[in-house]
């Protein structure tokens, strides 16, 4: 079985990819973390550059091709912020989620728009960069933050076509619909189709 290596040190996102790439392919691919220190510096301008710079450390350390994704929240009342800066907007995750709902907190229902963007990029150990792809999907920052799955700002990322946020979806129902999912379908199909047997 073909293996890439994750540029990622979020359990949340390897479980995700892999649950995909299985429902898709099923035995063709694994995922894998990165072993050892893995700490890129993220200092590029976009999410693409983010991405790049992830998986290309990745590939260099594991010697194997390896995917990076870089997402962020870009919310419109907020000009696109936090955006590239969404794993910096705070110190930890539950700080992000009170200081987006204050921002937000004298902002309409609807100017509180907001979308996640995910750039995926594959790239081979000689930093070659083989494939990348961005998925994107749109949304409205609750005012409070709802559901136990997943993770970051999934809790106040409501889809109004479904009547809930991210958070208060299964696993299986994110990867139906996610930026991620729809970053990775493409990535899937390439990978299968220029690197897998
Ligand atoms: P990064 O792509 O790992 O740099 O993540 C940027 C920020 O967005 C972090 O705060 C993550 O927790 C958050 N984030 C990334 N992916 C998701 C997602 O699928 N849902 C909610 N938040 C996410």
């Amino acid at each position: 079985m073909l293996k890439i290596a994750l540029g990622t040190s979020n359990p949340h996102k390897l479980e995700e990819i892999n649950d995909m790439i299985q429902e898709v392919h099923p035995d063709s691919v694994e995922f894998v973390l990165v072993e050892g220190e893995f700490d890129p510096i993220e200092n590029g301008k976009t999410f693409e550059e983010n991405s790049y710079i992830k998986a290309a450390e990745a590939a260099k350390i594991m010697g194997i091709p390896a995917l990076a994704d870089d997402t962020g929240l870009c919310v419109d009342a907020l000009d696109g912020r936090p955006g590239i800066y969404s794993a910096r907007y705070a110190l930890d995750q539950k700080s992000k989620i009170s200081k987006l709902l204050n921002e937000m907190k004298d902002v309409e229902q609807e100017n509180r728009k907001a979308h996640f963007v995910c750039t995926m990029t594959l790239v081979a150990p000689n930093g070659e960069k083989l494939f990348s792809n961005t998925g994107r999907i749109d949304g409205y920052i609750d005012t409070k933050p709802s559901g136990e799955h997943g993770f970051g700002y999934d809790p106040l990322f409501f889809i109004p076509d479904l009547n809930k946020t991210m958070a208060e979806m299964t696993l299986k129902e994110k990867n139906t619909l996610s930026h991620r999912a729809r970053a990775l379908r493409p990535m899937i199909e390439w990978i299968k189709s220029n690197l897998a047997d």
